[in-house]
C-alpha cells in the first residue's frame, strides 16, 4: 500500500516536473502571405520560444509524395506532419515555450493536436489568427524571393488559397468558439502586430 501511494506521487511529480520544463503552446494560422513566418520568427527572435513552421520543415523533406503535393499547392497527409510534431515535442527544449506556423491547418489536425497534448497534460496557450485579403496576400508572395517552387506560378498560389479556404478557415470558428484566439490584421506592420502578441502573452 505505502509503496503504491509512492509510486502515484512519483508519477505525479514526473509529470509536474516534465509540465513545468514546457512554456506556452501558440499556434499561428492564416491565409498564404499572410506574414505567418515573419511574425513567428519575430517571436521567436524577441523571446527565445522555439519557432516551428511545418513548411520549412516539409520543404526539407525527402519523401517524393510530399514534395509533389507541395509544388501543386495541396496539404500533405496528417500522418507526415503529425510525425514531425511529435517529434519536436519529444526531442526539442520547449521551457521558453513554442509557436507553431503552420500547423494545424484542418480541423482533424487540430483535434490530434489536441489529443496528442492531452496525453502529455498539457494543452494549447493561445491561437493567433493572422487575417489579411487575398489581394495583398497575393501582391506579398509574387514579391518575396524565397525560391519556393509553390510561389513561382499563379495557379499554384491560387491552390493554396482553395486549399485554406476549403481546409483551414472553418479552424478559425472552431477556435474562437472554444480559446483564447488573438486576431491580428495581416496589413499591419509586423511591429504593431508583435507588440499586440507580447502584451497578451505576457
Ligand atoms: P503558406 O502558408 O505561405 O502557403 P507554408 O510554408 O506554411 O506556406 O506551407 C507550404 C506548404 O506546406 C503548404 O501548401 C502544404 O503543402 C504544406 N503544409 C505545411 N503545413 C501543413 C499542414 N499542417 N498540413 C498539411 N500540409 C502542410
Amino acid at each position: 500500500m505505502y509503496n503504491l501511494l509512492n509510486f502515484d506521487k512519483y508519477l505525479f511529480e514526473k509529470n509536474q516536473i516534465k509540465k513545468n520544463k514546457i512554456g506556452k503552446i501558440i499556434i499561428i494560422f492564416g491565409p498564404p502571405g499572410s506574414g505567418k513566418g515573419t511574425l513567428s520568427k519575430k517571436i521567436s527572435k524577441e523571446t527565445g520560444i522555439l519557432h516551428v513552421s511545418t513548411g520549412n520543415l516539409l520543404r526539407s523533406s525527402k519523401e517524393p509524395k510530399i514534395q509533389q503535393l507541395m509544388s501543386s499547392g495541396k496539404l500533405v497527409p496528417d500522418k507526415y506532419i503529425i510525425k514531425e510534431i511529435k517529434k519536436i515535442f519529444k526531442n526539442k527544449d520547449l521551457s521558453k515555450g513554442i509557436i507553431i506556423d503552420g500547423f494545424p491547418r484542418t480541423i482533424s489536425q487540430s483535434k490530434k493536436l489536441d489529443s496528442m497534448l492531452g496525453k502529455m497534460g498539457l494543452g494549447l496557450s493561445y491561437s493567433i489568427y493572422l487575417k489579411i485579403e487575398k489581394d495583398e496576400a497575393i501582391k506579398r508572395i509574387l514579391k518575396r524571393d524565397e525560391g519556393r517552387k509553390d510561389d513561382e506560378s499563379k495557379e499554384i498560389i491560387e491552390e493554396r488559397f482553395k486549399e485554406y479556404n476549403i481546409k483551414t478557415l472553418p479552424l478559425v470558428e472552431y477556435y474562437n468558439k472554444s480559446r483564447k484566439t488573438i486576431i491580428l490584421n495581416g496589413m499591419e506592420s509586423i511591429e504593431k502586430n508583435y507588440k499586440k502578441i507580447i502584451k497578451k502573452l505576457l
